[in-house]
């Protein structure tokens, strides 16, 4: 392996990069290449923000709705109009 990274250098440690978990060398390296290289920085942005929204989406609680919020749902069934009867209902 050479001083210098290449793209596929830099995909195949666009994951660790963007989770911590690279060593200083390998994020050196990494940043120089993105310096000069648009396409690599553009694919590191992207998959930043897609880490961003996975972990996002993950901070969302699975859990049951609160009984109050399914209250809530409820009453907004409850209100909707009453269908029309069918004219041979
Ligand atoms: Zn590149």
């Amino acid at each position: 392996m050479g001083v210098r990274f290449t793209c596929k250098d830099v995909a195949a440690r666009a994951d660790a990069l963007i989770d911590g978990e690279l060593g200083l060398w390998d994020r050196l390296r990494i940043h120089l290449h993105l310096a000069i290289c648009k396409g690599c920085d553009h694919f590191i942005h992207q998959m930043r923000q897609t880490k961003a929204m996975i972990r996002a989406s993950a901070a969302l609680p699975d859990e049951e709705p609160a009984p109050a919020a399914l209250d809530a749902i409820l009453a907004r069934v409850a209100a909707e109009p009453e269908p029309e009867p069918k004219p041979d209902g």
